[in-house]
């Protein structure tokens, strides 16, 4: 309890799966906690939940892709709980599943305007706030797939490799701001993008059965195993740690 009180996070795409468990793990440790997400419906259940347990919480509806929609949320962030000191970059989708001569100029764009530029327009709009607040933690949430290759979604592989480098480039820019920037790299953790990929498998049971025995503990994770990097991440107990990949996955990279 109270690891991050006194904090203020924003969580981009904490409607459901990863991004709501960051929340409702923040929020738990004291954080006041803007949930933001494209999907109202669900991101306003997210802070009831927080509230209820009498801890606090606002939804912003925020698309990171577009710049006039963070600069905004972000203002109004500050409005509302002063200085953000804790920014999550969750927000992604898997994209188009097509080899690569396959994809259309498009399919590609899109993953890339939500998975890279999405986590450049967050953090530039967050800094002026952190250097306000004399510091603060960001977490780039990239993926396995931004670590090692495999044979599907080359538009998603090729945005969480970005968004790995991006996090060291802005641990050295702004470690005398005393920010620290990291990225968090999962395994497969079963959630609605997961779930959505796989149903378009011929045999989706099997295909979750395949999945899982790629990671030697033998399961995909659970949200909050990524919830709780996250919450290590934002805390001062990760205060010597910037430009780090902290990796949650099984073992599935160890081979
Ligand atoms: P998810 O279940 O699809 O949830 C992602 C949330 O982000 C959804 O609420 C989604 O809304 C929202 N979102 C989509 N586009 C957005 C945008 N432009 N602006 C703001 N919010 C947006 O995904 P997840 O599995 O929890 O993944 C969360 C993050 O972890 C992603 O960056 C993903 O790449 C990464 N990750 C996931 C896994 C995994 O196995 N699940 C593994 C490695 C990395 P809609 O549902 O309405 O689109």
């Amino acid at each position: 309890m109270n690891r991050l009180s006194g904090k203020v996070a924003v969580v981009t795409g904490g409607a459901l799966g990863i991004g709501r468990s960051i929340c409702l793990l923040m929020a738990r440790e004291g954080a006041a906690v803007a949930v933001t997400d494209v999907d109202e419906n669900e991101g306003r259940k997210v802070v009831e939940s927080i509230r209820a347990d009498g801890a606090i919480a606002e939804f912003w509806r925020l698309d990171v892709s577009v710049e006039a929609d963070v600069k905004r949320v972000f203002h109004d962030v500050e409005q509302k709980f002063g200085p953000v000191t804790v920014l999550v970059n969750n927000a992604g989708i898997g994209g188009a599943n097509k080899p690569t001569h396959e994809l259309t100029l498009a399919e590609w764009e899109h993953v890339q305007a939500v998975n890279v530029k999405g986590v450049f327009l967050c953090t530039k709009y967050v800094i002026p706030q952190m250097r306000r607040a004399a510091g603060g933690s960001i977490v780039h949430m990239s993926s396995i797939y931004g670590m090692v290759g495999a044979p599907d979604v080359p538009p998603y592989h090729a945005s969480k490799g970005a968004v790995t480098l991006m996090a060291k480039t802005d641990a050295l820019i702004y470690a005398p701001d005393r920010i620290r920037v990291n990225s968090v790299h999962p395994g497969f953790i079963w959630t609605p993008m997961v779930e959505n990929h796989l149903s378009s498998a011929p045999d989706p049971v099997a295909a979750r059965a395949i999945v899982a025995a790629l990671h030697p503990l033998g399961h995909m994770g659970e949200p909050d195993d990524i919830g709780w990097a996250c919450v290590y991440l934002a805390s001062d107990e990760s205060k010597f740690v910037t430009g780090s990949e902290l990796v949650v996955d099984g073992g599935y990279t160890c081979r």
